[in-house]
């Protein structure tokens, strides 16, 4: 069937004129073998084969009805070749009146399989046989609105009757799919398709003009993708203060795609690069031995901090109030200010500083919103002024470094949506921006041997690329004379 797909080249929103087309040359070419095989020597010698069936294939291409007289279009011949070529004809249209046809249909509001099915023309009992030959793969009663089945039918097309359902195939997601067909003895049986997704491995690189994300959402890369760069970075590169314009990014990621070369998930970033102006920071990443994924330097040391500097999404987030003393800004006297600021738009999504239980989750007085993390013995870290909280926070739940907790806002003491971050070290509050907690641990043995290979091969293939680009975004300066 699929090569019955791909030679009709059935997409039927683009395709329509071209599918005609490709349809009307199909038949022409049956109705010319056809009539090759039918012919037995009686057809008088003036009149070519070829011409006749041509012509006979034309007509029928265009799906006139048989015309009564084909001799007014035909060269002089007998009485008697006449009428053969007439019955020929006959014979031909009556043979090539079946017609496959595909199509697409949309689930509407109040549609049913065994309903669908109906309104293609099939009768109640084998519309609901279907059904149940269907439901052992997949329960029809699934279908939402909207779905997409493609439809394979055999059809009179003189009488525009259906004649069978060749095959039915059902896409609930792209690389699954149902297909209700027939088996060699011609009866209906339903198979699940999986497709065998594939790696398929991306690299992007440019000058940053603007913030981060746009100038790798203007590479091309995937949101997802954007997201997971700025996170792996976000231990190491405070964004709004070190990322300058000219600076430079490099990347290379894996999309998971079907066979047919759809981007099913846009996956892992193995390897990140930020190219400073006098620095340049690069990421691999790297499965040890025990499964955990993590992102290293060329060396092998960990990148990931133990806790975030600025643990949000939002990272041209400015420190609106820094640690330490300072005049309040709504009691107006010297105060000490337990935490770190970050001003930023309403709703930005709010980051788990580290690994670590959640101990609170409530409104806090001045605090608003607050929710604090216990990371282990020593080390909590707090949240203040959230709008709201993510789904499924509360006390007892762990969370993971970088995973969402909730969003900012200006509930409590506060003058403008902004994060409060503090970072308690046994008990007392500390500067976030100075502790000087442990990083994650550094790769050795064997786990070391294989991630030099990573590198080298990462290396080998995308070095000489990423440097013929750059060369081509630096604008060359005009050579002296
Ligand atoms: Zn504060």
């Amino acid at each position: 069937m699929n090569l019955l797909k791909k030679y009709f080249n059935f997409d039927l929103n683009t395709q329509k004129n071209h599918k005609i087309m490709t349809v009307a040359y199909a038949v022409a070419i049956i109705f010319a073998f056809v009539v090759s095989l039918s012919n037995n020597n009686d057809v008088s010698a003036s009149v070519s084969r070829n011409d006749i069936s041509r012509q006979l294939a034309e007509e029928a291409a265009l799906t006139a009805d048989i015309s009564e007289d084909i001799s007014e279009s035909s060269p002089v011949y007998s009485d008697n070749s006449i009428s053969n070529i007439r019955n020929l004809f006959e014979k031909v249209i009556s043979e090539s009146v079946e017609k496959i046809v595909e199509q697409e249909i949309i689930v509407q509001k109040g549609d049913s399989f065994i309903s669908i099915l109906g309104d293609l023309g099939l009768g109640y009992n084998e519309s609901y046989q279907l059904s149940q030959v269907l439901k052992k793969v997949y329960n029809p009663a699934n279908l939402r609105i909207g779905q997409k089945i493609a439809v394979t039918t055999k059809i009179n097309s003189h009488k525009h009757e259906l004649l069978s359902i060749e095959n039915i195939t059902i896409e609930p997601k792209i690389g699954l799919r149902y297909i209700l067909t027939k088996n060699e003895k011609a009866q209906y049986v339903a198979l699940e398709i999986k497709d065998e997704l594939m790696d398929e491995i991306n690299s992007a690189s440019g000058v940053i003009n603007g913030t981060v994300s746009t100038a790798l959402r203007a590479q091309g890369v995937p949101a997802a993708v954007v997201n997971d760069f700025v996170k792996i970075f976000a231990y190491s590169v405070d964004f709004r203060r070190e990322v300058r314009k000219g600076d430079r990014f490099e990347i290379v990621f894996e999309n998971k795609i079907t066979p047919e070369g759809k981007v099913v998930k846009s996956g892992d970033i193995l390897y990140a690069a930020l190219k400073l102006r006098n620095n340049k920071l690069e990421l691999y990443r790297f499965e040890d031995a025990n499964g955990t994924v993590s992102y290293y330097n060329e060396k092998g040391q960990a990148m990931k901090k133990f806790l975030h500097r600025k643990p949000m999404s939002y990272q041209q987030a400015r420190i609106s109030s820094p640690f330490g003393k300072r005049r309040h800004p709504i009691h107006k006297d010297i105060r000490i200010h337990w935490g770190v600021d970050y001003a930023a738009p309403k709703n930005s999504l709010i980051y788990a500083g580290g690994d670590g239980v959640v101990v609170a989750a409530k409104y806090n007085g001045g605090y608003g919103n607050y929710i604090k993390i216990k990371h282990n013995s020593e080390y909590s870290t707090a949240y203040g002024h959230m709008n709201k909280f993510a789904k499924g926070i509360k006390p007892g739940v762990r969370v993971k470094q970088g995973q969402l907790i909730g969003y900012v806002g200006s509930t409590g003491r506060s003058t403008g949506p902004h994060l409060h971050y503090e970072v308690i070290y046994k008990g007392r509050r500390v500067n976030p921006l100075t502790i000087k907690a442990a990083t994650g641990e550094n790769l050795k043995g064997n786990n070391l041997k294989k991630f030099k290979k990573v590198v080298a091969d990462l290396k080998q293939t995308y070095t000489k690329m990423f440097a013929e680009n750059e060369e081509k975004d630096t604008p060359t300066k005009l050579s002296q004379r």
